[in-house]
């Protein structure tokens, strides 16, 4: 009886940079728990290959290709997913990039790349939907954060900067659309294995470092992540606004 509270039938779902990690294994899960799923990234090659994959699993996927850092280019893909499949109920604003380097050193232009794809581009695609939300009075936006707006850590000033922001971004936007029956929460990750990270993964002492400093004494998966999306996307977090949950073994818990 209680796991109807997590079912998302007729519900669509876009799920911004899930053509591979965290974002791919989010949109699996919404589509297992019922919504119909718009998947999102650059590549469009690695998109469709996702697509393919989530289909092959007996999903209802849609790819929609575009840079969610381009403001014109969330206000058009979100007109042509409205028109052509549906109203977006659920929006999960999970593409992200890194770039590591010396502050002193941090080029102009990586600096700006982080902030415009981290920052701008939940701002501006959450803009969009938010749009149809307010109109139809209802939906969830979930916002991928990090442990990096807790924590800083050298070589990633820019984007431990960028996560701050996107934890702001959640609190005010649930401050202006709470009323409007829409929830906007976030979930924090700490340390998961994908392509983001994968030659920290390989670098033993960064590893160990990981390993040592979560108090799961491991780095996450990305299955891992899953349910509290699920959680924030469903009904059973109706009342559940402007919150960060920690989905990182611990280690914001702990020193
Ligand atoms: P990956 O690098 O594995 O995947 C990133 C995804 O985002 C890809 O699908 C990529 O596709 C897409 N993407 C990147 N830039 C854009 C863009 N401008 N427009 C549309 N799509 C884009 O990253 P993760 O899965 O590791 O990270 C996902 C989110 O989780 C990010 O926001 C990240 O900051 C956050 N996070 C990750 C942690 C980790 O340990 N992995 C920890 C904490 C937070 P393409 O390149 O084709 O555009």
């Amino acid at each position: 009886m209680p796991v109807t509270l997590f079912d998302l039938t007729g519900r669509i779902a876009l799920v911004s940079g899930s053509s591979r990690g965290i974002g791919l294994a989010l949109a699996r899960g919404l589509g297992e728990a019922g919504a119909q799923l718009v998947v999102n990234g650059r590549d469009a090659a690695t998109l469709e290959s996702a697509a393919g994959e989530l289909r092959a699993a007996g999903l209802a996927v849609h790819a929609a290709p575009f840079d969610v850092g381009d403001p014109e280019a969330c206000a058009a893909a979100v007109g042509r997913i409205e028109a052509e499949i549906g109203p977006i109920d659920i929006l999960v604003n999970n593409a992200g990039i890194q770039r590591r380097a010396p502050f002193v050193d941090f080029p102009a232009e990586a600096y700006r790349e982080v902030q415009r794809v981290n920052v701008d581009g939940v701002f501006f695609l959450a803009q969009a939907v938010a749009r149809g939300m307010v109109a139809r009075q209802r939906g969830k936006i979930v916002n991928i954060c990090s442990v990096g707006s807790e924590l800083g850590r050298a070589t990633i000033v820019p984007y431990t900067t960028s996560k701050g922001a996107v934890r702001m971004l959640t609190r005010g936007l649930c401050a202006e659309l709470a009323r409007h029956n829409i929830q906007i929460n976030g979930i924090a990750p700490g340390y998961i294995g994908t392509d983001l990270n994968k030659d920290l993964m390989a670098d033993k002492a960064f590893s160990g470092w990981v390993e040592a400093r979560t108090p799961a004494g491991r780095w996450g998966t990305v299955e891992e992540v899953v349910g509290a999306c699920i959680f924030l996307a469903s009904r059973a977090s109706d009342y559940v606004n402007g919150h960060i949950l920690y989905v990182d073994g611990g280690i914001t818990a702990a020193l």
